[in-house]
């Protein structure tokens, strides 16, 4: 049985020795988790060369030594676990100076307690305990047991800290995690089955036990990888992002949330439960129902309702896959853009509001344009806008080789009227003089008040004969007016008397044919008044014109 339990214990060591050359080796990225490995490798595999020494029948006196000499293993072992206990479970912890001398502290007492026993005799009574020839029959002493109280101790902190450790992970790490805890209890499972008489000759199960915690653990944590890293990564990037972090189990389980997200369904459910991991999303998200998110890979636009409040939502969700292909659920990514899609609409609105404002704007501008260009007592055009019309009936009129024509047109003894039958008549014979100029003009006429009682009417592409004609029809008709209209208006009616004037030629200027109309007017007042003249000299002009070969 001695040989074989040796070998085992020298496997044991080599093992430990390679798990420590192999974190020590692996140290960036995750330096305390594999510092720590390499030093609870360290301690079990001294431990396992001083139980190979033992098992394998070395003289009293090597043996003797050995079972003082493990004691610094035995120390660094228990020290290194609880250091790593602590790194695997809280992601970038890392020992102070004054934990780690603390930690050192009984592993140098005992160490020393250990050289200096067969002085004090604290370690170890009994015979022979005086010198290290024999250990067979050594008594173990108070320095003993208060050591073992005090390792056991420290690796059940250990194991309590990685217990706690993987129930607090998140899901895509607790595989690891469980891992690392599951390493850590097989030296207590040994142990158990020493103490049951289930390794018969095994006098120490704890260094083997160790040698497999550490084996397992290096495979945890440089196999699976994640521990050293990623819960730092997660820390940084999905604990701290301003997004909605969510992830369903296949089940409908919620299995991380980031602090964002817990804060916002919170805030929506207010009898959210305390722990939201594990809980069913859909009895935790309320009427905010995800089933079509479920299946991953969908972008999506939502509207929360709240307690208080309506939430509009982005949301993306993506199947999450671990390394082995195993389906682990659904990250939903949420974002609120509520008051992003407030503004948009209330900047749609103001424009909506302004472009309103603008239109107003326009009628109002083309309104104004109108009455600036209008007599108010007339309707018609005045002076101004009648001299900007006819100059621009003229240029065009004439490029074409059209002819262009002006009536003036003025009230015979008007002052008779405003004198007779005041003012107001005045104004009314006005306005009916002008109904009967817009009646009788055609329709491409511009039809004005010059001024008092003075009318001028502008008719493109017409020549002296036509307008002529159209003056005599005004002129009759308001002669009929004098004569058969009802006896009160027609005592109130006047004639009229019209200047015409027309013109072909390209150098005719607008100031010049109104002030021929003018002059033929002149002519019509000493003709007697009531009677149209024809300015000659522009007609002379326009006979010539027309005279002209083409
Ligand atoms: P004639 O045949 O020589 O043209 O005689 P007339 O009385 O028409 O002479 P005149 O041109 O000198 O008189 C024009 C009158 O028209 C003078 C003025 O009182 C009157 N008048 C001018 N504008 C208005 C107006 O807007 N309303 C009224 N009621 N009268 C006006
Ligand atoms: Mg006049
Ligand atoms: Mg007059």
């Amino acid at each position: 049985m001695g040989p074989l339990v040796a070998s085992v214990y020298v496997g044991s060591a080599i093992l430990c020795t390679a798990v420590a050359i192999y974190s020590w080796r692996n140290r960036v990225g995750r330096r305390v988790t594999a510092t720590a490995l390499a030093g609870v490798a360290t301690g079990a595999g001294w431990w396992s060369v001083v139980a190979a020494l033992e098992a394998g029948g070395a003289s009293d006196g090597v043996v003797a030594v050995g079972s003082l000499a493990v004691y610094p293993g035995v120390g660094l072992l228990v020290l290194a676990f609880t250091v790593l206990a602590r790194s695997v479970a809280v992601g970038d912890w890392s020992p102070s100076r004054r934990l780690l001398a603390l930690l050192a502290v009984e592993p140098v007492l005992v160490t020393v307690a250990a050289a200096t026993n067969p002085w004090h005799r604290l370690l170890y009574h009994g015979p022979g305990a005086d010198g290290p020839a024999t250990s067979e029959l050594w008594e173990y002493g108070p320095a003993f047991w208060l050591h073992t109280a005090y390792s056991y101790g420290l690796l059940i902190v250990g194991m309590i800290t990685l217990a706690r450790g993987w129930w607090k992970a998140p899901q895509v790490f607790r595989r690891q995690h469980l891992s690392v805890l599951v390493g850590s209890l097989v030296p207590a499972g040994l142990n158990a089955l020493s103490v049951f008489g289930a390794l018969p000759g095994v006098a120490q199960p704890t260094p083997i036990g160790f040698a497999a915690t550490g084996a397992i653990m290096a495979y945890a944590i440089f196999r699976q990888d994640l521990i050293a890293f990623a819960p730092v990564a997660r820390a940084l990037v999905v604990d701290r992002i301003g997004e909605y972090v969510l992830v369903i189990s296949p089940d409908g389980r919620i299995l991380d949330v980031n602090p964002a997200a817990d804060r916002f369904v919170r805030s929506m459910n207010p009898e959210a439960p305390v722990t939201l991991l594990g809980a069913s999303a859909r009895s935790v998200l309320g009427g905010f129902d995800v089933s079509d998110l479920l299946g991953g890979g969908r972008d999506t636009d939502r509207v929360v309702e709240g307690r208080d409040r309506t939430v509009e939502l982005q949301l993306s969700s993506s199947r999450l896959v671990d390394n082995r292909g195993v389906d682990l659920g659904v990250v939903l990514v949420g974002r609120d853009v509520t008051e992003a899609n407030q503004q948009r609409r209330e900047l749609a609105a103001a424009n909506a509001r302004l472009g309103e404002q603008l239109r107003t704007i326009e009628v109002l501008r083309a309104d104004l344009a109108e009455q600036a260009s209008r007599d108010p007592l007339t309707g018609l055009l005045n002076r101004r806008h009648l001299m900007v019309g006819l100059a621009d009936a003229m240029a065009a009129a004439l490029e074409r080789g059209d002819p262009v024509a002006v009536l003036m047109v003025d009230v015979d003894h008007f002052k008779q009227v405003n004198d007779r039958w005041g003012h107001r008549a005045g104004d009314e014979a006005l306005v009916s003089l002008a109904r009967l100029l817009g009646d009788v003009a055609p329709d491409d006429a511009l039809v004005g008040r010059w001024g008092g009682e003075e009318f001028l009417v502008v008719l493109p592409g017409t020549d002296t004969a036509g307008a002529a004609a159209v003056a005599e029809t005004v002129r009759a008709r308001c002669a009929q007016t004098c004569t058969q209209a009802p006896a009160d208006a027609a005592a109130r009616a006047r004639t009229v008397s019209i200047g015409v004037a027309a013109t072909r030629s390209p150098s005719a200027a607008p100031d010049m044919l109104v002030d021929a109309a003018d002059s033929a007017l002149y002519d019509a007042k000493h003709g007697g008044r009531n009677c149209v003249r024809v300015h000659p000299g522009l007609a002379a002009d326009e006979r010539r014109a027309a005279s002209v070969p083409t």
